[in-house]
């Protein structure tokens, strides 16, 4: 006779992986915002207990679970971040203060002061001891000399050094990456990062400074067709290139990369690389319309050309974020369209500082 199954496992794999994940506590740091919103939301699934926690007030959070253990902390404050930990087997930190181009050119200091949350977090897990900690980077570590032509061919793991980051932002995710690395070879904490490429999706900012590419044309094109307008503006010429990667790939790419042996930190984005003004010609299709392009040459517009390059994730996990651009932005818009059309458009997250 078949063995009986559940949820593509054999009935006795389920339960001895339900049992496990039950016996780990998970800290998502940055809970409120549109990542770690996903991630809590996932491992609760997997039966895993989870304490989410965020600057925010609750119910500024993006996505928020009864079920979690949801705490509002400073996690800049060292004394929070202990409390964070406290009881915690694994960390993902997703709390940073971030945005789009628009928000990380004219706030450097700002993100750079998410140093502090990483710093303390990484203290906070030392002193608590056995815990497992994941580090969010950003693709925004490349060396700028890497990224000068529209034709990247998609920039490999190497090419973050000798080091030119992105001003402000992009030194301080290198610096951090360095620092789970030093925690871990000095102090035997394990440690796991990934430099994320443009991650989008619903429940994501779409409004307010602090939202990227792909969040931004939606809303754009939608505000356009809902107030009959002919013309949207375009930041830089549109030829600049960049990939995107679904909230679906990222998340499943994340947890794997927390479970994995890979201990430096790798690419996590997609490789279908397209102008901005490609995603423009995309979005407008999606909506049914045309419009006259305007484009502003004095906005921040970031690196000319940006992609990933998977070799080194497709070699190590068989495995790379392949949902296409269509598929994730014509569920991304249809979100942003409903949070539109009934006026529940949020405002953009203000932290602290
Ligand atoms: P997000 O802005 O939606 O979420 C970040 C959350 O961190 C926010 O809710 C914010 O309130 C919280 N936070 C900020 N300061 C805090 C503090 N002092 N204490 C506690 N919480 C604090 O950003 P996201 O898109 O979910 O990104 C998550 C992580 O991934 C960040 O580290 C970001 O730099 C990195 N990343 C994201 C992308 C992307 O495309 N979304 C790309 C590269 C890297």
């Amino acid at each position: 006779m078949s063995e009986r199954r559940f949820k593509g496992l054999t009935m006795k794999r389920w339960v001895k992986e339900r049992f496990m994940s039950s016996r780990v506590k998970v800290l998502v740091a940055g809970a409120g915002g549109f990542i770690g919103g996903y991630m809590v939301g996932s491992l609760l699934k997997q039966g895993y207990r989870v304490r989410a926690v965020d600057v925010k007030p609750q119910w500024q959070w993006y996505q928020r679970f009864d079920e979690a253990e949801n705490l509002t902390l400073d996690l800049q404050e060292k004394g929070d971040c202990i409390q964070a930990v406290n009881g915690c087997d694994w960390v993902y930190n997703f709390a940073a203060n971030m945005g789009g181009m628009g928000f990380i050119e004219r706030n450097k200091g700002l993100c750079m002061l998410s140093v502090l949350i990483n710093t303390h977090l990484l203290m906070a897990a030392r002193a608590c001891g056995g815990v497992r900690f994941f580090y969010a980077s950003s693709a925004c570590v490349y060396a700028g000399n890497k990224q000068v032509t529209v034709d990247n061919p998609g920039l490999k793991e190497a090419d973050a050094y000798p080091a030119d980051p992105e001003d402000g932002y992009g030194w301080e995710k290198l610096f951090s990456e360095r620092m789970c690395r030093h925690f871990r070879e000095d102090f035997g904490l394990e440690t796991r990062s990934c430099r994320f490429h443009n991650v989008y999706g619903p429940h994501g900012t779409f409004d307010g400074g602090r939202e990227k590419a792909p969040a931004a044309i939606c809303r754009k094109v939608i505000a356009a067709k809902l107030a009959g307008l002919q013309e949207i503006e375009i930041w830089g010429d549109g030829c600049q290139t960049r990939s995107f990667m679904f909230i679906d790939d990222c998340l499943h790419g994340v947890q794997t990369i927390m479970g994995s042996d890979i201990i430096e930190s790798i690419n996590l984005g997609s490789a279908e690389m397209v102008s901005i003004n490609q995603l423009v010609d995309m979005v407008e299709d999606i909506a049914g319309i045309r419009l006259k392009r305007s484009y502003n040459l004095a906005a921040p517009k970031g690196v000319r050309g940006r992609s990933s390059d998977n070799t080194r994730i497709r070699q190590l996990l068989n495995w790379e974020p392949s949902i296409p651009l269509r598929t994730g932005m014509e569920r991304t818009y249809a979100w942003i369209y409903d949070q539109m059309k009934s006026g529940t458009s949020k405002d953009a997250v203000v932290n602290r500082y």
